[in-house]
């Protein structure tokens, strides 16, 4: 007899069924003379042969910053393509890598004060040195979409947030597809950090779930994750949640994103927190990665652009 699998929480599909929902707001509010727009800055990448950093106060770049902002390069290229098909106007702005933080500041501040952008966001990271919390805190909080900006954040505690961060957001959308009755069941969140595990701790209380968060200094964490009817795991860490882990038939949301070598073919994949083939034969619902959490992030992102534009050009 083979052990029992997993429903897979199809997050492509399930991002596909948003895409669809919005489509529709997009093209109500171009009948009402509106358009929708996400502006987005970034911090461009330091050349490989640049010259070490001096004294003038220009931003020194952190290690291995080149390579985490060429990859934020190609994030927001894959933005673009996906507001293009949407009808979405992307509008990127780009600062030079050696930009302070009173230059980011300026252009966010600029788009936060200019009546004609609804929806900003700052790629990340920005040279070391700049705070990014600080840059967050600038953005007019109506038009931030990633929800950072503390206001936001502080808000979703009272339910008063309609812009939610976008990976708490996506956990709690992909959790409710699955039919599962929030109210008294316990969710435990592996990871309590500010942007993804309290969020999403936040949300599962406003939901009247009975949460536990754990994080590295945790007793008996096998112990707590198979107290859990819905585990969530957001810590960072290939392979963490083992079948051991899991209660039988629990709900399991992957949001680890880690690069390793693949043992068999010696290439780089991506994988989660969850040991996937193992967790498989336990949970009753788990998501994978890729193909999870990442596609709902985005499109709650452009969820959020869109009801920034809708609340923008509500008659
Ligand atoms: P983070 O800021 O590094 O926070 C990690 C959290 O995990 C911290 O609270 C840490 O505890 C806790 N932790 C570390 N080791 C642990 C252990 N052995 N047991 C239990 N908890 C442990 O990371 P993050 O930004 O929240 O991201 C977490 C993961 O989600 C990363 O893989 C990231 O790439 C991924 N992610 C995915 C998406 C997406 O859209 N798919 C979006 C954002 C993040 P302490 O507080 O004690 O240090």
């Amino acid at each position: 007899m083979t052990a029992p699998s997993a429903s897979i929480i199809d997050g492509r599909a399930l991002a596909e069924k948003f895409r669809a929902r919005f489509a529709e707001q997009i093209r109500e509010i171009s009948r009402r003379g509106g358009h929708v727009a996400l502006d987005a800055v970034l911090v461009d990448e330091a050349p490989a042969n640049a010259p070490p950093p001096d004294a003038s106060g220009a931003a020194k770049p952190a290690a291995g910053w080149g390579a985490s902002a060429s990859a934020a390069r190609v994030y927001a290229e894959n933005q673009r393509k996906t507001c293009a098909e949407l009808g979405i106007d992307y509008r990127l702005h780009t600062l030079p890598h050696h930009a302070t933080f009173e230059d980011i500041a300026g252009r966010i501040l600029l788009l936060s004060s200019d009546p004609s952008v609804s929806a900003i966001m700052l790629h990340l990271p920005v040279p070391a040195g700049v705070d990014p919390f600080r840059l967050q805190s600038l953005i007019a909080a109506e038009k931030d979409v990633e929800g950072v900006n503390p206001v936001n954040i502080g808000n979703i505690v009272y339910g008063r947030s309609s812009l939610v961060p976008c990976t708490a957001l996506a956990v709690m959308k992909m959790v409710e597809s699955t039919g599962v009755t929030l109210p008294g069941s316990h969710a435990v969140c592996l990871g309590s950090s500010d942007l993804v595990g309290k969020p999403i701790a936040v949300l599962m209380m406003r939901a009247r779930a009975t949460v536990t968060t754990c994080n590295s200094k945790t007793r008996d964490l096998p112990g707590v994750a198979r107290s859990a009817d819905v585990l969530i795991a957001a810590v960072g860490k290939a392979g963490l949640v083992t079948a051991d882990m899991v209660k039988p038939g629990a709900i399991v949301i992957d949001v680890g994103v880690n690069r390793v070598t693949d043992p068999r073919t010696g290439k780089k994949v991506t994988v989660g927190d969850v040991d996937f083939e193992q967790v498989r034969h336990v949970a009753g619902a788990l998501s994978p990665v890729p193909g999870g959490v990442g596609p709902v992030t985005v499109a709650m992102l452009l969820q959020n652009t869109v009801d920034a534009a809708a609340r923008r050009w509500a008659s």
